[in-house]
């Protein structure tokens, strides 16, 4: 019996009474509804929330058929909406303004800070305020880089309530980077803050936005305004720490900061404005700008695991109603939850699930700016115990990373508290999804393997605590509105079992609606290749009970011998052997074979890469998969290449495994040295 039908995991019992898809029944029922009349089903939905006037068009209009023209998707038209006002007055006029909104978590923890609805409310009022004053009007850009504190969420909804279009970009880019964003944007303001300490290491991210800002200059775009946070003031700085792990720190004290231990910057009093300074000044009070459901909300770069970024720009309406729908059903949201996502606002899923649906359902959520090993290996865990937090979300490449010190500093911790555990950023291997759910969710929660992509706003593929028994490795079945189909590479379609190209037929209300400035990038890259379908560029396979199992991207596919693999098949037989910790498979050109296995292989504490191992590896994959799939290299690595956002990008390991230096764009990397590292450990035969 294959593996995935060997372990079936039912629906917690924590969650199954009060869920609000309690069954798969309702879950067909409530699936089917949505996809035969998706005006009906989102209608009811819309009702929920505040729109200041009606649809006075066509509810859904779209054309997914580059041979019939050109791509559209619209969803509620001629309706007005202002997205802001939904996340915070709606709730404050519902009489929960004193509702916590976040409880804001320092990198070092003894930083902690309580955001009600209410103060979160006068605060981005008072922002858009200074923005408004500033000249930004609706559909402006305004750019944000900046670390997770609670200005982030604030300058995000600030810019909404305006109806102007945000374009954050996550804080750890560089100045290049952060540049390019804000010259494809055309953005005339820029919002960041001091610094930042991320574990031990600072981040002087006003002397990158300073350098960016020189860049964006010398090729004639015009920023207003570079409103500054200051927050280095209010945290406190790592502590020297035996093992030297703040040894970083120690340098940057040093160089960042004076005599008497403030953060120094440079001012360009042309340009920057102290945060703290305008907002003190401004009124409490702006009304919203009532926006056509429509209009652009934000731009969004893609990670850049494939090439270069594509900025996704989503609208306003469609956006509102799916994120806060995957919200409500994907984690089974209920007043009282404390709900925690580990993601950084820079991502989408910081997007979406950090700001937006918790905001659009009320929730108190726990806003976390450090990193999951600082100052100790339990940290994540320590902030569920401390706030008891219910819901939980956070990507394989952490829990991985977290499995490697094993069960003991999960076990230090309280964790009774949590009833659903989500995964989102890759496929999460049955090993890691069966340790999330045995040491984290002590064999009692749910477990959400949530499958999306910046593209499509938010969860398109998961399964439904309360409702849906679980494959561990598997992301269920598609979220409501979400029209899932399988394709051969003729684009005929594959029904009931197999596998092939992941693609949808029709909109759900949060797919994107362009590339920014670029709609023929946009209809290139997602529906020329098969007339009529959104194509997600993953691969997948439906098993006999209907499941949908995400493989990976398809430009990664392994072809050895004739027999197609996926790289999370070859990576999660290898992950089963206890001394490895994580690993990549990309293919090698092979005289006969076609292509061969070249593998990478991180180890777990303690062990050591020998001749022994090599051989107990290639076995496992060998038993697993077949004989046929013997990887032919493998390589120690003591790291991965991975963007930063945490998701390997293999285009750059099939160019070590071949020997070429040529690696293209690797400018989104997080630590572009890995690379060289690598390719000296290359095998010798190899
Ligand atoms: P780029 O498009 O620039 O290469 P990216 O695809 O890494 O970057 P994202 O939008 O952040 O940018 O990631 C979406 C991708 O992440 C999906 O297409 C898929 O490959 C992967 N992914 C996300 N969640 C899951 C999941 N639960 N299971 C499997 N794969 C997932
Ligand atoms: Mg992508």
């Amino acid at each position: 019996m294959p593996m995935e039908t060997a372990n079936m995991f039912n629906p917690a019992s924590k969650v199954s009474k009060i869920s609000h898809c309690s069954s798969m029944e309702q879950y067909k029922q409530m699936h089917a509804k949505s996809l035969k009349d998706p005006e009906a089903f989102w209608g009811e939905i819309s009702k929920e929330f505040h729109f200041e006037e009606k649809v006075k068009g066509k509810f859904l209009d779209y054309n997914f058929d580059t041979t019939k023209g050109k791509i559209f998707v619209r969803w509620l038209e001629g309706a007005k909406t202002n997205i802001c006002y939904n996340c915070l007055d709606r709730h404050v006029l519902a009489g929960k303004g004193d509702q916590v909104a976040f409880y804001w978590e320092g990198n070092d923890p003894a930083d902690a800070e309580v955001v009600t609805y209410g103060e979160l409310l006068k605060d981005v009022c008072r922002v858009a305020n200074v923005l408004k004053a500033k000249g930004v009007a609706k559909g402006d850009r305004v750019a944000i880089y900046m670390p997770m504190v609670k200005q982030l969420v604030v300058a995000m909804l600030a810019v909404a309530r305006i109806g102007a279009v945000h374009s954050i970009v996550f804080g750890g880019y560089s100045a290049d980077s952060l540049a390019d964003r804000m010259m494809d944007a055309q953005a005339s303001v820029l919002i960041t803050a001091d610094a930042v300490w991320r574990g031990p290491k600072l981040i002087a991210l006003k002397e990158i936005a300073d350098d960016a800002l020189k860049l964006c200059s010398a090729k004639d775009l015009k920023v207003k305004m570079n409103l500054v946070v200051q927050h280095m003031n209010k945290v406190t700085a790592p502590q020297p720490a035996s093992n030297g792990t703040a040894a970083n720190g120690n340098v940057a004290k040093k160089t960042h900061f004076d005599d008497k231990g403030n953060f120094k910057v440079n001012w360009d009093p042309l340009v920057d404005v102290w945060w703290h300074e305008a907002v003190s000044a401004a009124s409490s009070e702006c009304d919203p700008v009532w926006m056509d459901t429509e209009d652009p909300l934000f731009m969004l770069y893609t990670s850049g695991s494939t090439g270069k970024p594509k900025g996704v720009q989503h609208t306003i309406g469609g956006y509102m109603l799916y994120t806060a729908t995957t919200f409500k059903y994907s984690f089974d949201y209920h007043q009282g939850d404390v709900y925690f996502c580990t993601a950084d606002i820079g991502w989408i899923t910081g997007h979406s699930y950090v700001t937006y649906g918790p905001l659009l359902n009320g929730a108190t959520s726990v806003l976390f700016e450090g990193v999951p090993t600082y100052p100790h290996t339990g940290r994540f865990w320590e902030i569920i115990e401390k706030y008891k937090v219910s819901k939980f979300y956070t990507a394989p490449t952490a829990i991985r990373a977290l499995m490697k010190f094993g069960d003991e500093p999960v076990k230090k911790y309280d964790l009774s508290s949590l009833a659903v555990l989500g995964s989102v950023g890759e496929p999460i291997n049955p090993e890691a999804w069966l340790w999330y759910y045995r040491v984290v969710g002590d064999s009692n929660v749910s477990i959400v393997d949530t499958f999306w992509q910046t593209e499509t706003g938010g969860h398109v593929i998961t399964p439904l605590p309360g409702a849906t028994p679980c494959k561990p490795g598997s992301a269920c079945f598609p979220f409501f509105g979400v029209d899932v189909a399988l394709l051969d590479e003729e684009g005929r379609e594959i029904k009931g079992e197999g596998e092939g190209y992941l693609v949808f037929r029709r909109p759900w209300p949060g797919i994107m609606r362009t590339v920014y400035g670029n709609h023929e990038r946009f209809e290139t890259t997602y529906f020329k290749k098969f007339s009529g379908f959104y194509c997600t560029g993953d691969g997948a396979r439906r098993d006999s009970d209907g499941y949908i199992w995400v493989t990976g991207r398809i430009d990664d596919m392994l072809n050895v011998s004739g027999h197609l693999l996926s790289t999370a098949q070859v990576e999660s037989s290898l992950v089963e052997h206890p001394s490895v910790a994580e690993a990549a498979a990309v293919a090698r050109p092979h005289s006969i074979k076609g292509e061969c296995l070249y593998c990478f292989v991180t180890l777990t504490e303690g062990n050591t890469f020998e001749d022994k191992l090599v051989a107990e590896l290639k076995n496992k994959v060998r038993s697993k998969i077949g004989a046929f799939a013997s990887p032919d290299f493998i390589q120690l690595a003591p790291g991965l290449p991975k963007t930063r956002s945490g998701k390997i990008m293999r285009r750059v390991l099939r160019k070590i495994a071949v020997g070429d230096k040529d690696f293209g764009d690797i400018s989104t990397l997080a630590d572009p040295s890995i690379v060289e590292k690598l390719f000296e450990l290359r095998p010798k035969e190899s």
